[in-house]
């Protein structure tokens, strides 16, 4: 499991975007990388106007991938060498193995207001993969496969912010929502817009 030490903000700050990772805050003015717009630590505001090296923006881009999807750095090589050894561009595999993760399906199908709550969801057993109760959120879902919420959870407060992520973000194209519980995976993922460079990262680890 990605145990990292720093906050959720500082990774924002450190890679330059912001990665949404703690919800509804980050759509708020309390965002921390609203308020500062440099790396954090003593010398910060130095960082932030220091020339980047080709080899610090391959590293960033990656990091960038990892902290969206809460991943550590094993499993995410792992990923990428299953990426290469598919057929076709290895940098799109890559962006679809990512984004057939359980937990990313539970953030994209609304269930969830951040990648890690979506994390957190599974792990406490609160979802269901084809009417069976999972807890690894790593599982790699596939088209025909069905994510719901386990009905003791199904609350009117839940079913309203469910809604209200739905008309917010919208869902892809590639998934279908049944009801507010229930989504269906219909496709392979598509027309993925990552907020990483995935060409950079596939540099990165062809060095
Ligand atoms: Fe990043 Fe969200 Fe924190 Fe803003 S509030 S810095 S987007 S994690």
């Amino acid at each position: 499991m990605a145990v990292y030490l720093e906050s959720k903000c500082s990774r924002c700050r450190y890679t330059g975007s912001k990665l949404f990772l703690k919800g509804d805050r980050c759509d708020s003015p309390k965002c921390a990388f609203e308020r500062r717009k440099y790396p954090p630590g003593e010398h910060g505001k130095n960082l932030s106007r220091a020339r980047k090296s080709g080899y610090k923006e391959r590293l960033v881009e990656k990091q960038k991938a990892k902290y969206i999807y809460g991943m550590c750095e094993k499993p995410f090589r792992n990923y990428m060498e299953k990426a290469k050894k598919q057929k076709g561009i290895a940098g799109e595999n890559m962006l679809v193995i990512l984004e057939r993760r359980l937990d990313n399906l539970v953030y994209r199908a609304g269930f969830a207001a951040s990648r890690p709550q979506a994390r957190q969801m599974v792990s406490h057993r609160i979802i269901k993969l084809n009417g069976r109760r999972v807890s690894v959120p790593s599982i790699l879902v596939k088209a025909g496969d069905e994510i719901t919420i386990v009905d003791k959870y199904r609350t009117d407060k839940l079913k309203e912010e469910i809604s209200e992520r739905i008309k917010n973000r919208g869902i892809p194209a590639w998934i279908k929502s049944q009801d507010n519980w229930t989504v269906s995976v219909i496709d392979n993922p598509s027309d993925i817009a990552p907020a990483f460079d995935i060409s950079r990262i596939v540099e990165y680890y062809s060095r």
